[in-house]
């Protein structure tokens, strides 16, 4: 589509009024005065006024037909980039819709692509096409590349290698995924022109060279396929023509091979009526000249993702060569010319057809990435969101990270190594200090912030989206959780061994070690301390496996010569921790042994945190208790009290209440009934009086929870003669 006109500000607007008679041209010669303006005293490396490049732009937008808004946009491309003005000024004078068609361009402009890795191409084409929301900020893009690439020989030779690359690798398939063919054709031969001269400027010799003896095969070859169609009755037309030199030359570096032959370079084409016609013409071809078996595509039945049909085949040509040929209606040819751009063209008095096949175009647009939600809501708005659920962002040396929408600093920490997410303590955006909950949006330049202090807690699920984040954090808890059940497990065997004068080194030399953790289908000692800590395999059951019945007996009747047997301090401790267990709930840890501290005997429904203790699981306590406050931080876990448990009443708390009041007769007494009366068993009493004849009373009374000792406080409250009541904390 090269074309040997002039770019002025007449005749942008002849080839707008063309085909749109009814534009404000106003406002487009206004929006020309404007650029000018702006731009005045600026050159092109060229050494032309810089003017030039934003109305050449304009009048490619033009020739494709789009809405005036977009070719005023190709004016103003980089007036807000490159000269002083502003987005308010272009919004004042042209709209808000020229104005974010103007700011897209410019975010656009300013990524730049810096490694020509495959993954990381396609990571920007998606990025681009997930910024630029309105899919005439792409077009208009196209078109400033595409002057770009046509002056590039303006520019120094590392320049041109840089621009070129970024072309090849950026934008030729972006023009491709749009379906404007022409614009990705005449892009990829610019490319390959700068980047690989001289395979370049041979192969267009080459080409050139055989011109005339192509033009005699395609008048050859084309006359029949022309006879053969007529006979049939098909009206065509049948073009011959040289392929694109790209395209020749990925051909050669994909066979390895130097090309010579004729048809390599020559394809086919037959433009028919409709799609009865085609697959007639196909027919009657395949009756002419002999198919290759394996190359007929059928585009028309089953279109590529950027909406482009046709019938594809290749068949063995007069001379035993092998022709390629496209056989497509005009429709189709359209299609294929100027793709997503054909859409917005003027037709019938308005712009951005009603037609159903836009709905259908989009879809099969958007089938190379999920599903479009509602497609009428494209055709209200033009804009479009290809990754509305995904946002790209850069790390600090430019490599393009593709996150889930609303994910944050640790998504993105976790996305470059597992190490950085789990040490990640925050996050600098675009320079800017942000916290975890931060949300990133596409184009953001993200740096993670670590520590080496920093560890993952369950808290930062609730912060992620991306799966891998979540993963590796629930890793990281499970494996801590583990390490804390191992320690807690190998301290527990250590001090149950050495009840029976055993010891781990013992068990190991006499290989008994090995045999438990096979009794118990485990692999490592590590897995039994595991098991241990967690509560799966009791202390109990690995004595009764290591130590003979008799010695078991024997120990027992020591113990019953003292105050309380061995085996009935294991069942009481047992007893406590597994009513424990039942009212508490550790954060992040199943199963594990869990007490109340003594200082504090917390009671259902107190604000409650837990401390790992050595050998000890979980150690609860209030909150507000002293030793709570002094204990290390770093033992500290999450607790709460179970739901369920003060309803079944499965763990009565002793808790022990100090009441001050008047030394009167029968007060005592008294005060016992209020307590009996809310349901509360009193397991003891003390009182002592006082010179001022006061009286102390301290009762251990037995509650399920919080409200019923609140109960009870404010029973004895009400009595005459009480002064003040207080829950006894140490
Ligand atoms: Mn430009």
């Amino acid at each position: 589509m090269s074309r040997n006109k002039t770019a002025t500000l007449k005749t942008i607007t002849d080839t707008v009024l063309s085909y749109y008679p009814d534009a404000k041209i106003d406002l487009l010669t206004k929006a020309y005065h404007f650029a000018d303006e702006a731009h005045r005293g600026q050159l092109r490396s060229s050494g032309d006024p810089y003017m030039i490049h934003p109305t050449e732009v304009a009048l490619q937008l033009a020739e494709l037909k789009l809405d005036l808004a977009s070719i005023i946009t190709g004016l103003l491309h980089d007036t807000v980039e490159d000269t002083g003005v502003t987005r308010e000024q272009i919004e004042k004078d042209f709209g808000a819709d020229v104005a974010d068609l103007v700011d897209g361009v410019t975010k656009l402009s300013k990524i730049t692509f810096r490694t020509s890795e495959e993954k990381q191409a396609e990571n920007f084409r998606k990025m681009i096409l997930a910024m630029a929301k309105d899919i005439r900020v792409i077009l208009v893009k196209l078109a400033d590349r595409l002057n770009n690439m046509r002056t590039l020989e303006h520019l120094p030779q590392h320049k041109r290698q840089a621009i070129a690359q970024e072309t090849l690798d950026i934008y030729a398939p972006i023009a491709n995924r749009l379906g404007i063919s022409w614009i990705k054709i005449e892009l990829e031969d610019l490319c390959l022109r700068h980047l690989h001269p001289d395979v370049y400027y041979k192969l267009a010799q080459k080409v050139a060279m055989k011109k005339a003896e192509r033009e005699r095969y395609i008048e050859e070859v084309g006359g029949i396929l022309n006879e053969k169609l007529k006979e049939y009755e098909l009206h065509g037309s049948v073009m011959g023509r040289a392929k694109h030199l790209y395209s020749i030359f990925k051909k050669m570096e994909r066979r390895n091979v130097d090309f010579d032959q004729l048809y390599d370079i020559l394809a086919f084409r037959i433009v028919v009526d409709n799609i009865t016609e085609c697959y007639k013409a196909l027919g009657v071809i395949h009756a002419t000249y002999k198919p290759v078996p394996g190359r007929f595509k059928d585009y028309i039945a089953m279109p590529k993702a950027n909406n482009y049909q046709s019938l594809h085949t290749t068949v063995i040509g007069p001379y035993g060569e092998r022709v390629e040929i496209q056989i497509r209606t005009q429709e189709m040819q359209q299609v294929a010319e100027s793709g997503i751009a054909a859409h917005w063209r003027y037709k019938e008095g308005r712009f951005s057809s009603s037609a159903k096949d836009n709905v259908e175009w989009v879809q099969r647009l958007l089938e190379w990435h999920k599903e479009l939600k509602d497609p009428n809501e494209f055709l209200d708005t033009v804009k479009i969101d290809l990754f509305a659920e995904d946002v790209f962002v850069f790390t600090p040396r430019g490599e393009v990270k593709q996150l889930p929408h609303g994910a944050g600093p640790l998504d993105f920490a976790y996305a470059v190594h597992t190490d950085v997410g789990h040490k990640c303590v925050g996050a600098k955006v675009n320079g800017k200090i942000v916290p975890l909950k931060h949300r990133l949006q596409s184009g953001d330049t993200i740096e993670v912030v670590t520590s080496p202090s920093q560890t993952p807690s369950k808290d930062w699920l609730k912060l992620v989206k991306s799966s891998r984040a979540k993963a590796k954090i629930r890793a990281f808890i499970k494996e801590q959780e583990r390490n804390r059940a191992a320690d807690l497990g190998e301290e527990m065997f250590e001090k149950g061994l050495r009840q029976y004068e055993r010891t781990v080194k013992s068990l190991e030399k006499s290989g008994e070690m090995q045999k438990l953790i096979q009794r118990f289908s485990l692999q490592t000692s590590r897995d039994l301390y595991v098991a241990l800590g967690y509560g799966r395999i009791s202390m109990e059951a690995i004595i009764t496996e290591i130590v003979p019945k008799e010695d078991l007996e024997k120990k027992q009747a020591e113990g019953r010569a003292e105050d309380e047997s061995f085996m009935k301090r294991v069942f009481k401790a047992a007893q406590r921790r597994s009513e424990a267990r039942n009212a508490i709930t550790v954060a992040n840890l199943d199963d594990i042994l869990i007490r109340f501290a003594r200082c504090c005997t917390p009671l259902p429904g107190d604000s409650i945190v837990g401390f790992i203790t050595r050998g000890r699981g979980v150690t609860v306590h209030t909150a507000a208790c002293s030793k709570a406050i002094d204990n290390d931080a770093e033992r500290r876990v999450e607790v709460r009290w179970n739901a369920a448990i003060s309803e079944n009443k499965a763990v009565k708390r002793h808790v022990q209440i100090r009441v001050l009041s008047q030394d009167e007769p029968g007060l005592l007494a008294e005060m016992s009934t209020a307590i009996s009366s809310c349901g509360v068993n009193i397991a003891s009493a003390q009182i002592r009086t006082t010179k001022d004849k006061k009286a102390w009373a301290l009762f251990d009374v037995e509650v399920n929870d919080i409200s019923q000792l609140q109960k009870v406080q404010s029973a004895l409250e009400k009595k005459r003669g009480v002064i003040s009541v207080e829950r006894v904390r140490s």
